[in-house]
């Protein structure tokens, strides 16, 4: 019998508010949860498929388990669990591998069955709305993720997440409601809106902007945060509430991933350079000072030198505040597997490194824009005497304080730029 559990969580923020979730179930279901250094009966690793990344770093955890606490027992569960099943079973050596039609059921499957639950639990995914029926708080984040959506029915041609997710569906608008009225009453301060595509949030006739609208009347809560949005459905509405500047942070990921067109249409992405530059010049227009950023890949089949220099010259020339860089790789589900003309290992190396260094360059640019100026900062944790925070605008800040200032909104006046960290002093 299991009686003490402890979680591992690879990939997204997503990934990150499920096992929060599932944490609080194994609580409810009499486990005894423990942190991940500390020996436990059954170690719960939350996987990630997104890159072949992810994969590597399922074995590097279950490698360091197995090193440090032999005889645990481990259970892989989530993305990659989902689309290499039984083949994962086989390779990892993992006691359990579990979809995420199932990995909400575990600690009941667990509780009832004990040492003799099957050791693969593919049960598939209902695209129906749903709940999420638990005392939610997020002790690990002091921005506490909240789940909303799930699934996508996009198919870009890359990715297999819809595989791995199952079709778009959306969390009853009541039951989030009450799941942020429960973080706030817990403490938290932020709440990041988090789905696969939250954009296509849809409960009726309920969309994004009116979960926003929502949160936006919690006493108590002083920002909310969209994590990555598909711009192709960012709707006025929302932008009118970005623009209005209330609890809605002034920060945007925007996904682009290629800058030519041609890459783009192989990629089933459903927009050109042209319909991205006039999307995110509107929104500087409507929202001075406004964080975006985004992701691109590289190594796309058939990305030639040209259409690299082309995504740098895009990139460069947009108002970003930085890129997440992503390495193409083939996956077990996606279209592209298929396509002709890989890109070699060492281009898409060479080439992320070339897009990182910019990133970091725009991103210090941004930066530069705020010091001297004054700004909200929701402190996190502290190191060494040095207490970390965010701005609405996503930029770190770090004051020197002998006080504990965790979880606390505070005016810090922008002093230098380190690196891309800002030193400031609380006012
Ligand atoms: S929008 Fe595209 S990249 Fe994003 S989850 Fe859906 S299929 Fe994957």
């Amino acid at each position: 019998m299991f009686h003490t559990v402890s979680f591992y969580t690879l990939g997204c923020r997503l990934n990150q508010a499920e096992t929060a979730v599932l944490s609080h179930r194994f609580g409810d279901c009499g486990f005894e949860v423990v942190d991940f250094d500390r020996k436990a009966d059954l170690v719960v690793i939350n996987t990630c498929t997104v890159t072949e990344n992810g994969d590597a770093d399922t074995r590097r955890v279950i490698n360091r388990i197995r090193r440090r606490f032999p005889g645990t027992k481990i259970a892989l569960v989530g993305c990659q669990a989902e689309v290499q099943g039984e083949s994962l079973l086989r390779s990892a050596q993992v006691d359990y591998v579990v979809g995420n039609g199932a990995k909400m059921d575990l600690p009941d499957i667990l509780r009832q069955n004990g040492t003799e639950t099957p050791a693969l639990l593919l049960p598939g995914i209902e695209p129906a709305l749903f709940t999420i029926p638990t005392c939610e708080s997020d002790p690990h984040h002091t921005r506490a993720n909240l789940k909303i959506q799930d699934g996508c029915n996009f198919f870009c041609s890359y990715c297999e997440i819809p595989y791995a997710r199952g079709r778009s569906r959306s969390r009853d608008f009541d039951d989030l409601v009450r799941g942020a009225e429960k973080l706030v009453q817990a403490g938290h301060r932020e709440i990041v809106l988090t789905g696969i595509n939250i954009g296509t949030y849809r409960h009726g006739d309920k969309t994004l902007s009116h979960v926003v609208e929502a949160l936006e009347k919690l006493t108590g809560l002083e920002r909310i945060r969209i994590s990555s949005i598909e711009f192709t459905t960012l709707s006025d509405d929302l932008l009118e509430r970005l623009a209005a500047n209330g609890k809605l942070c002034r920060y945007l990921h925007l996904p682009l991933q290629h800058g030519h067109d041609r890459i783009l249409k192989a990629m089933n992405r459903k927009y050109t350079i042209a319909d991205y530059t006039a999307f995110v010049q509107k929104v500087v227009r409507r929202v001075p000072d406004v964080c975006i950023g985004t992701d691109v890949m590289v190594g796309f089949p058939g990305e030639g030198t040209s259409h690299f220099e082309q995504t740098l010259r895009v990139v460069e020339e947009l108002p970003l505040a930085y890129f997440h860089v992503f390495s193409y790789s083939d996956r077990s589900r996606n279209k592209s597997r298929t396509f002709p003309d890989k890109v070699a290992k060492t281009d898409i190396q060479e080439r992320s490194r070339i897009l990182r260094e910019l990133s970091n360059r725009k991103k210090a640019a941004f930066i530069d824009r705020f010091i001297g100026r004054k700004v909200l900062v929701l402190f996190e944790q502290e190191k060494n005497g040095w207490w970390s925070g965010v701005t609405d605008t996503f930029i770190r800040v770090q004051v020197r304080s002998e006080q504990a200032l965790h979880n606390q909104l505070l005016a810090v006046e922008l002093e230098k730029r380190e690196g891309l960290t800002v030193i400031g002093k609380t006012l």
